[in-house]
This record gives C-alpha cells, structure tokens and sequence, in this order.
C-alpha cells in the first residue's frame, strides 16, 4: 500500500471521516444502480429489432431438406443453422447440436445426461461412481459452479493465469485422480476476467493424460464473438486439437446468441465429435421432439452469413466500449496510485475483474450496496460462493448508462477505500 500506508493512525483517520462523509451523501441520493450480472443495454437489444420482422406471414417456410418449420422435428436443427454457427466455431455442420435459447440449459442438460447414462467413453453412469469432481478455474463463471453444486459434483478451485487454467496443476490432477470428470473452460475473454487461452494450454488441455477414460472438457465459448477491439482474439480449435491429440471425444463447447441478438430469446448450440453428437440424439430424442426452428430461422434469415454476425457484433462493441472505458478510466483515476485494488483490461467478453487487498471483497460489496449499488456477491466468482482470498469483485458494465456507470464506480472506489483504511487501522 503505497500512500495509505504512509499515514499514521491520526491521519488514517481523518481521511477515514473524510470518505465517510462522502459516502453518507451518496447515500443520501437513494440511489439505485445495478451491475451485478451481464445483461446488454437497451440499446444493444435495438440492433436485433430486425430480428422480429426477419419472419413474416408470407415467406416461405419451407428450407433446406424439404423441412416445414413449422412442424415438429429435426432434433439437431436446421442445416441453414448448422451452416451459419458452424462457421462461427469453425466446426463442421455434421458436429452440432443447434438447440433452444440457452446454452446453460445445454450445459446443464448434457451434465444431467451423464449423471444418468454416462457419456461415449464412460462405464458407468456417473451418478453410480462413489463421488466425482470438476476442476473449476477461478475466478469464473458463478453459474457454472452452481451446476455443480445442485448436481453433487465436488468442485476443486484452479488458479487462472493470464493465459488459461494452472495447466501444471490441472495436469498433475486429472492424471492422479479418476473421480475428477471434467473441467469448465470459458476460451475467450472469459467470465470474468477477460482472459483467452493461449494455444500451449489448448494443446495442453487436448493432450494431458486422464485417469478417468471419460473425462470431459466443457468448452463455453460464450464470448467467441464479443470482440471489444479491433484484433480480435483467436483461440486455437479444441475440436481439433483434441482429434489430433487422440482424444477426439473430449471436449463438449457450447455458445449462444443470448449477448448476440436477445438474451432469453437467442440461438443456442453445442459442438463435439460426430460419435459424440451421435450419442447424444439418442437421448436428446427422448427428452424433446425438436427445437424452435422458427427462432432458428429468423436468426438465419436476420445475419445470412458469419461477416453480417461480425458487422452485427462491431456494433454491439460501439456501443460497450465506452462503457469499459468509463469505468477504468474512473478506477485508474480513483485507485491508480493507491495499490488497494488492481484489475483486467479485457479486450472481449462482458466483464471487469478487479481484486481488493485481501479480506475486503466482502465488506465492500456490502458497503456498496447499502449506497444503492448492486454488484455480484463477492465470492460468487469461486467454486461455493467462497473466495478464500475475498478479494473478486465482478464488475458488469454493459446494462447501465454512461452516467450511471461513473457514479456507480465512484461509489465502488470509495467502497474500496473506506474498506481498505479500516482494515489498516485495524492492523495498527
Ligand atoms: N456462459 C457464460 C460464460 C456466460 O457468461 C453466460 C451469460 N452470463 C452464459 C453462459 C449464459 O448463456 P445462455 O444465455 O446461452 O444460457
């Protein structure tokens, strides 16, 4: 702690009155701000208005194989969809699942499948083992953990570099332990950190030797267009990678166009090995007689092709970018000099990661909302909602505007110091 630590008790405390003068007359203002979870703008949601005009009455809704949409069927999804999002996650039409309008409900489905019937490589289903794990790097994505919490799937905590999971330490499990099946993966500008795998933990990941035969990696590529720069990010086809490693069954990804076109209203799909895919229909034919193909063909008819999706998302960036920028702007102004709290610069994704000093996380996010500022819970960003350093806070910028997102974060950075100098005074 650079100045903080400079000051005596005295000083430390007069400027501890000073902040809390300061917070009472935010909180004086009844103010009401959420940031707490990655919802687009209004604005966003205006982009994909044609989305509601994309079908009418009169067009023909009879496409590729002579298929009605209208009517019940294709299990896997339209082919004109296969086309349009294998592109996107560079996968082939025959290794996808084009599904309803949510990915997690994908995810969760294909956990619960192999809870009960196990996957392509399994002997048992995994509900029938004594006990399995997930690896969870962290911090990430709440949700995901939360999968595991409700379905009995012990959890273990991943330190999440800069490029990837701690590949040493997910390496020297997974060969060690067959109880571990499976690991989540947010690629590209992940939830929450913005980070992006690089190639070396790709191939890392498609290689490492598996004690358990039917180990999975749960590939989420939620951000895989959710550029905020003008280079976007290319992480390597794990798909690939896995095939040539040998392990061709492996990896399960998932996305959507929930932060796309509408959340609750979006297209979404999964990928895998054709053998994989396979046997997943079998049970999917069970569970339903087909998805909404209407939806999936607005969405066809809306983008046509992957550059319209591109335009499409350079839009979304226009209109977001400002956004991060505000909010690190005031951060680097507020608590640059300070060293009480340091954060991510992402280049894609929906989030800002910021860590307090340790042991603050909490305290401040209660401070915070008591001044009418709602973030995620600290500790959500962890396997439990326990983060053993309670210092993660995740910051969603993209639903308030310009002008509440500044006073928002000034209200978080002033969180951040009055947390800060009480936990100094209290060393003292
Ligand atoms: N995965 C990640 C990493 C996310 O951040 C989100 C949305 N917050 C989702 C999945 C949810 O996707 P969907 O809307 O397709 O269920």
């Amino acid at each position: 702690m650079d100045y903080y630590s400079h000051l005596n008790k005295t000083e430390l405390q007069e400027e501890l009155s000073k902040l809390e003068i300061k917070y009472n007359e935010y909180k004086a203002k009844n103010l009401s701000l959420d940031m707490s979870r990655g919802k687009p703008g209004p604005e966003q949601l205006e982009l994909s208005q044609g989305l509601l005009n994309a079908l009418k009455a009169d067009d023909s809704l009879t496409v590729k194989e002579n298929i009605d949409v209208r009517n019940y069927g294709n299990l896997d999804g339209l082919i004109e969809a296969k086309e349009l999002f294998g592109e996107m996650l560079e996968v082939q039409p025959n290794q996808l699942i084009i599904g309803g309008n949510s990915s997690l409900s994908m995810m969760y489905d294909t956990i619960s499948r192999a809870l009960l019937f196990g996957v392509v490589d399994s002997n048992t289903p995994w509900s029938k083992e004594e006990k399995i794990k997930f690896l969870c790097p962290s911090p990430g994505y709440d949700r995901h953990f939360a999968i595991c919490e409700a379905l009995n799937i012990e959890m273990i905590t991943i330190n999440m570099l800069d490029n990837g999971p701690d590949m040493d330490e997910v390496e020297k499990l997974v060969s060690q332990d067959e109880t571990i099946k499976g690991i989540w993966c947010v690629p590209k500008y992940s939830n929450p950190e913005g980070v992006s795998y690089s190639d070396e933990v790709v191939d890392r990941l498609a290689k490492m030797d598996t004690k358990a035969d039917d180990f999975k990696i749960f590939w989420d590529d939620a951000y895989t267009i959710h550029h905020l720069t003008e280079e976007p990010v290319v992480v390597k086809n794990i798909l690939h990678a896995c095939r040539t490693a040998g392990h061709p069954n492996r990896v399960f990804i998932f996305a959507s166009t929930s932060k796309v076109t509408f959340p609750g209203s979006g297209v979404a799909v999964m990928a895998a090995s054709e053998e994989n895919i396979q046997f997943i229909k079998k049970q999917l034919g069970i569970q339903t007689i087909g998805p909404d193909k209407l939806n999936q063909l607005r969405h066809v008819r809306f983008f046509k092709n992957l550059d319209n999706m591109k335009l499409h998302m350079k839009k979304h960036a226009e209109l977001i970018k400002p956004k991060f920028d505000i909010v690190l702007n005031v951060l680097e102004s507020q608590l640059g000099s300070l060293s009480i709290a340091s954060w991510k610069k992402p280049k894609g994704g929906y989030f800002i990661s910021l860590d307090t000093i340790d042991d603050c996380a909490t305290e401040v996010v209660k401070l915070a909302r008591e001044a009418g500022v709602m973030l995620t819970n600290a500790g959500a960003t962890f396997p439990y909602g326990k983060d053993p350093r309670d210092r993660n806070i995740r910051i969603a910028p993209t639903y308030p505007t310009i002008e509440e997102l500044k006073t928002a974060i000034e209200v978080l950075c002033l969180c951040i110091k009055l947390v800060s100098i009480k936990q100094l005074l209290n060393q003292q």
